[in-house]
């Protein structure tokens, strides 16, 4: 799916697409020329050694998704039955999935209108005695309210697990997100910032939890006798074929975020001057990034759903996707109860084609479609 050279109006535009121009074929070919094609091979040591001093934190451990990277976080932090984890409703599935994989019980709260972040009140309201952590997910680029939520972490003694999927490179106040919580978890699946297909990495400053997950990791294998297992692990383990690409992306991430950083001007180019459409503002606080472009629909001044655009668009040649589905609209979570502003952002947003190798002349012809849609 990669964009080379013109598109014509024929071809869909894809949502997203992996940008694999740089080092990524030298380096897999390294991994078949030596026969290092499992998680054994420098690749692994190398992708972990350089996302930890880009993010900013001590130690990295490669795992083989954002997913694994998310319960094996939270299991090496302790986090199991009885346990409460405080999550937005205004993620991916994956977020809360991690939590049920433990045994532990999510906990869903709203999220703010104005950052689409995680509302620090409504984490307030939600701890309870048997709360142990809160996951704060980076959701579409932009930073959460670290400063408010790490004091409340502190003053009850919680875990703070960063979900940095797609915020690969934010900054909160100049620092990196994923180095401020307890743990930072990361996706390299393909639609991601920078991917190796299918791939995570979970960022730490404490010694104790980062040697957890390396055992937990590899089956809970005992580091002094082979095959021996003290505890229940898993394999979790990223190859070194996926570890290669990580490490080419990895050397090309100011260039990936600086195309990204392009793209979303050009949507607030042709967007920003239209009342039917509410953009995605970046708040004081934080240095954002561009994931997937998302936007609102306003209702108040258009008739045309967002459902309906996103099928307008299909027959123009252009992918895109609602934004995420509140998770407790969902059966695995579902509750009978109003979560008011994550209702209101899901029903109503909208991501569009982003992706580094996406012309401006295809995002100006993706805003012209969107506007003559909207009628
Ligand atoms: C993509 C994503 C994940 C999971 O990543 P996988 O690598 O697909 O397992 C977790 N959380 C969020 C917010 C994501 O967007």
């Amino acid at each position: 799916m990669e964009s080379k050279g013109t598109l014509t109006p024929h071809t869909l535009i894809p949502i997203a697409s992996p940008n694999l121009l740089g080092n990524e074929l030298a380096y897999v070919t390294q991994c078949i020329e030596t026969n290092w094609i499992s998680s054994q091979g420098k690749f692994v040591k190398d992708f972990e050694e350089k996302m930890a001093q880009y993010v900013g934190t001590r130690y990295a451990v490669a795992t083989s998704s954002g997913t694994t990277a998310l319960h094996l976080a939270l299991t090496a932090l302790g986090i199991g039955k009885g346990d409460e984890v405080i999550v937005p409703t205004l993620t991916f599935i994956a977020t809360v999935n991690a939590v049920a994989y433990t045994g532990a019980t999510p906990v869903l709260v709203d999220s703010e209108k104005e950052s689409w972040q995680i509302d620090p009140e409504a984490i307030q309201r939600a701890i309870t005695p048997r709360t142990k952590a809160i996951i704060l997910v980076h959701l579409y680029g932009q930073p959460c309210k670290m400063d408010e939520i790490m004091q409340m972490a502190k003053a009850h003694n919680l875990r703070v697990i960063e979900d940095v999927a797609e915020a690969h490179g934010a900054r909160y106040k100049g620092i990196r997100v994923g180095s401020i919580g307890d743990v930072g978890c990361f996706s390299f699946y393909a639609n991601k910032i920078i991917t190796c297909g299918e791939g995570g990495m979970v960022v730490t400053n404490h010694k104790e939890v980062y040697d957890r997950m390396t055992i937990l990791r590899d089956h809970g294998m005992s580091k002094e006798k082979r095959y021996w297992h003290e505890q229940v692990g898993f394999n979790y383990r990223l190859t070194n074929i996926q570890a290669a690409i990580g490490c080419a992306q990895l050397e090309r991430i100011e260039a990936l975020l600086e195309a990204r950083a392009f793209i979303q001007s050009w949507y607030e180019k042709y967007l920003s001057d239209d009342a039917r459409f509410i953009l995605p503002k970046e708040q004081t606080w934080s240095t954002r990034v561009c994931w997937l472009y998302t936007l609102l629909i306003n209702t108040e001044m258009t008739a045309i759903t967002r459902d309906q655009l996103i099928a307008a668009l299909q027959q123009e040649h252009i992918d895109s996707r609602p934004m995420f589905y509140p998770i407790h609209t969902m059966p695995p979570y579902y509750q009978d109860k109003p979560y008011p502003v994550a209702q209101l952002l899901s029903r109503n947003g909208l991501s569009l084609p982003s992706f580094a190798g996406i012309s401006q002349g295809e995002v100006e012809r993706i805003c012209r479609t969107v506007k003559k849609a909207l009628g």
